[in-house]
């Protein structure tokens, strides 16, 4: 065993997809099966087109309003979560439903995740000091919109220009 760092959450077990179904109390049919996979295998949080596309390389004839309903039936087992692009619209679906935060970058519309246990514990601070009116709190994702930043990092003595 390597022990080179240890990582801060335990590894997801690699549960097979047909047990992740059954789990939440769906049968595993091969559709599910394969909109599960296109679901975990695409990255970025894939649009509902893009499973279709991605399921269809196995089996052509499925329709688009079958992901759909597809999708909706795991996001009302709790297996899938919606999340809401850049401009605010739910259409992106992500197979992680563990607690993280989402960056959104506007030029590419790409979503990526962040995890800070840092940050979590910041706001779990945060509001448990301060508690929320009538609201009892269970979980937090933070909503991150910006640019992602390629080529050369900005330089801390060099501020960001305006355009
Ligand atoms: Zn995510």
């Amino acid at each position: 065993m390597h022990a080179s760092h240890t990582p801060v959450f335990p590894a997801p077990t690699p549960e097979p997809l047909p047990q992740r179904l059954a789990r939440v109390g769906l049968r595993a049919t091969r559709q599910r099966v394969l909109i599960l996979d296109g679901l975990l295998t695409l990255p970025g949080h894939p649009t509902a087109e893009q499973v279709h596309q991605h399921v269809t390389r196995q089996v052509p004839s499925i329709s688009l309003g079958t992901v759909y309903k597809t999708l909706d039936s795991f996001v009302a087992a709790g297996l899938t979560r919606r999340v809401a692009s850049a401009e605010g619209s739910s259409r992106r679906f992500d197979a992680d439903c563990t607690e993280h935060h989402h960056l959104f970058c506007t030029n590419t519309q790409e979503i990526i995740d962040y995890c800070d246990p840092q940050l979590d514990a910041l706001i779990r601070d945060f509001f448990a000091t301060k508690g929320l009116p009538d609201f009892q709190p269970r979980s937090f994702s933070l909503h991150i919109t910006g640019d992602k930043v390629t080529g050369p990092q900005l330089r801390a003595d060099e501020p960001p220009s305006a355009g």
